[in-house]
């Protein structure tokens, strides 16, 4: 009972041992160990191995939680130019005009990049084959790229895609090509979208300087990520030994792809040079940051004539294998009220230093430090569930399995789940979170000092832009907001504009760039640590829990604000108007990466469906009203929340036992309405053609698989003009805000 069980520690106390504990050199002997090897999914028991035990030294009871999951590993590959030549007889040749490396160079400082056993090139649950055809360039090879190619009548049925890394998750390219009658995709690393850190602009490549390695390449998973993540074999239920298994057909790709880098891609884009339309006379997002025409690439889309064609050969071996979550757990007092906090343990490569394990090194940080507040007499209220996840590259597996097995428990008793994936690359904070969360990041940044002491004495609050983006997916927190309605946070220190480039998925995320370029010292993996400690402690520790439902009503308002001018956007036949109600760049690219179709919709428009769309607009009032009524509540919920706040601070004399009954009472009954009221919004169906996902607020874009959706049901029937589906999720959302409401 709250306050009644002896903590030799106040919570005062507990936040100075998690500032004081982390150590940038413990942080840094940490990523040394995790950056030692390679550790794809179900390859990595030593490491997990040694989490359990290092976690355990901390004071920390630990277990190891295994699956039986359905992925792959990478066989061989080949990728080569070949063009037809007629020799003297007549007779016509293929000829070999470029064998693609496929692999990264060795750098000689870099002793990751060195090593025997580093992992090839590949994509994770890509499909094996052997293709040859002529060469498309596709841009980003998002939704609306591949709408501009039928548009100009491209052909696109037979050929093989080449598309640039960047804007969408790299599945949702493979699975519109696919879609669109392709037979394989290559993705490349464009040194045009590492913005002016570019070899063009004289910055020297790494490991000489922070610009792009010319050989890196992205490896990654091309699973359909907004389908569903976890073991595509088992959607929905745990993939534990011995359960009945699923066609995989509609999760992942049938046409094979490949990730290469732009020395790689060099000969296959200059072999469009002159052929097709140019990117140039499609629109500005076609040019945008493409940065290889200082190497004589013209950006001609094609397709290649029929003799200059690629071959594309993909052997991958596909098992199903063991996985292993290492599950920790800090009992506390209350037994229903949880936080899970977690972060993968897998990578692609090697190294991984910033993906994952700066979020692993930071974690055991975090870590260590409550195990220093366990050891010296901390009590906490809320059960601390702590997870090091296997399988997130190959498509969430590890904690996606997880959350579906323990589903009932999680429902009933966790209150929030804190995600850090890349802990640290770069020094510019970055957040989302569900919005009950977002005043427990505020309040966490403002008690830490920031690494950045450019005005002394400022915290990490006090220089980062505080914009708290929604939960979209490609990261951990993914089933537990979207599937079970928990309320999630996921945070990191991002790369900034002038960063050193980023080697994401590469060998070159390793030990050695992170110590040169990333964080040198580690200090930010400090910072982040403390910042973590405290989210935690801030769950974990204060009675009343520290949530903020006005901030969620709050939301939600303008969350129907911008479905609305979304709507009269695209009610309005002016385009320049279109591009004036959203605000920045990003959000437009994002609407053209998300967005289906505006010239059907508005040429629909004219004809007699504007009735429908106007009529539906009007609706949209009625999601107004039931938020000013979750308000409300809202505002009384977090005012009583506040008031038993001061009568604990006050203190009740000890020997007044009925009022600490009382007292007790009241807060339980407070802290019940938090933990349940992400739930509401849970959708038992699911959205439309992807049930797993259950949220109606927040989902990954249908198009976009990492940046988040708000309304997903609704914005996607707007998307393809069904106006009766777009009512039937007014009505879906409505319900759903007004059993919040009534919750509270
Ligand atoms: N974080 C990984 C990526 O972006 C996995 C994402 C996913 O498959 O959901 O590639
Ligand atoms: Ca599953
Ligand atoms: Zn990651
Ligand atoms: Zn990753």
């Amino acid at each position: 009972m709250p306050g009644c069980h002896h903590n030799k520690l106040n919570f005062d106390q507990l936040r100075q041992i998690l500032l004081d504990t982390p150590s940038s050199q413990k942080a840094e002997d940490w990523s040394r160990y995790y950056t030692a090897g390679p550790h794809l999914a179900g390859k990595n028991y030593t490491q997990a191995l040694w989490t359990k035990n290092r976690w355990e030294e901390f004071g920390i009871k630990s277990e190891i939680v295994s699956y039986d999951v359905y992925i792959n590993y990478p066989v061989d590959h080949r990728l080569a130019l070949l063009k037809k030549k007629q020799e003297d007889d007549g007779a016509s040749v293929w000829e070999v005009s470029y064998e693609a490396s496929l692999t990264e160079d060795v750098i000689e400082e870099d002793p990751t990049s060195a090593l025997d056993d580093r992992v090839p090139t590949f994509h994770g649950y890509s499909a094996s084959g052997n293709v040859t055809a002529p060469v498309v360039y596709v841009n980003y090879g998002t939704y609306q790229d591949f709408e501009d190619l039928l548009k100009a009548k491209v052909p696109l049925e037979g050929k093989i895609a080449i598309a640039r890394y960047g804007g969408i998750f790299r599945g949702l390219k493979v699975k519109r090509a696919q879609e669109l009658g392709m037979i394989g995709v290559i993705l490349y690393s464009d040194p045009g979208d590492d913005g002016d850190i570019t070899d063009e602009k004289g910055v020297a490549t790494y490991p000489e300087g922070p610009a792009r390695q010319p050989s890196s390449v992205q490896r990654g998973s091309t699973q359909f990520l907004s389908v569903a993540p976890g073991d595509p074999t088992t959607p929905g239920y745990p993939s534990k030994p011995g359960v009945p298994r699923q066609p995989v057909h509609t999760a992942i790709p049938s046409i094979p792809s490949i990730p290469i880098s732009y020395v790689d891609a060099l000969p296959i884009l200059k072999a469009l040079n002159g052929h097709g339309p140019k990117a140039a006379d499609f629109n500005q997002w076609w040019t945008r940051n493409a940065g290889l025409g200082y190497k004589g690439v013209d950006y001609n889309v094609g397709p290649t004539p029929d003799d200059v064609v690629v071959n594309l050969f993909n052997e991958q071996e596909y098992v199903t294998t063991p996985l292993w979550n290492v599950i920790g757990i800090i009992n506390g007092t209350i037994p229903d009220e949880v936080i899970v906090v977690g972060n993968h343990r897998d990578a692609w490569v090697a190294g991984g230093a910033a993906d994952p394990n700066s979020g692993s090194a930071v974690i055991n940080e975090a870590i260590r430090s409550f195990g220093e507040a366990l050891r010296l007499g901390w009590k906490p209220l809320r059960t601390i569930v702590l997870a090091s996840w296997d399988g997130e590259e190959y498509g969430l597996v590890g904690s996606t399995e997880w959350v579906e097995e323990y589903l009932p428990w999680l429902k009933e008793a966790n209150v929030a789940y804190i995600n850090t994936d890349v802990g640290v690359r770069g020094k510019v904070l970055t957040a989302s979170a569900a919005p009950l969360l977002n005043n427990i990041i505020r309040e966490a940044t403002a008690s830490v000092p920031s690494p950045n002491q450019t005005i002394p004495g400022q915290s990490v609050y006090d220089v980062w832009d505080k914009r708290i983006k929604t939960m979209g997916s490609g990261s951990d927190f993914t089933a537990f907001q979207d599937f079970a309605g928990i309320p999630s946070l996921d945070i990191g220190f991002d790369a900034g504009v002038d960063s050193p480039v980023y080697h994401y998925h590469s060998n070159y995320d390793s030990f050695y760039w992170m110590e040169k370029y990333g964080d040198p010292g580690f200090v930010y993996h400090r910072t982040m640590a403390q910042v973590l400690g405290l989210i935690i402690a801030q769950l974990a520790h204060p009675p009343v829990i520290s949530f903020g439902a006005k901030d969620y009503a709050k939301a939600l308002n303008g969350y129907v604000g911008k479905v609305e001018n979304k709507l009269q956007a695209l009610l309005s036949p002016n385009k320049l108007e279109l591009s004036s109600m959203l605000q920045t760049e990003d959000e437009i690219f994002e609407m053209r990466a998300s967005h289906r179709n505006t010239s059907t919709l508005s040429s629909a428009l004219s004809k007699d469906s504007s009735v429908d769309a106007l009529a539906f607009k009007k609706s949209l009032k009625r999601l107004y009203k039931a938020i000013h009524k979750l308000k409300h509540r809202a505002a009384k919920l977090d005012d009583d929340a506040e008031d038993l706040r001061l009568r604990l601070a006050d203190g009740i004399p000890w020997w007044n036992l009925p009022a600490k009954v009382k007292l007790f009472h009241e807060i339980r009954r407070v802290n019940t309405k938090y933990k349940y009221l992400e739930r509401s919004f849970l959708y038992e169906e699911g959205l439309d053609g992807r049930p797993w996902f259950k949220h109606v607020v927040f989902a990954p874009g249908l198009w976009t698989g990492y940046a988040g959706a708000v309304f997903p049901g609704l914005v996607e029937s707007i998307d393809s003009e069904d106006w009766t589906n777009a009512l039937r999720w007014v009505d879906i959302i409505e319900s759903r805000i007004r059993n919040a409401a009534k919750s509270l």
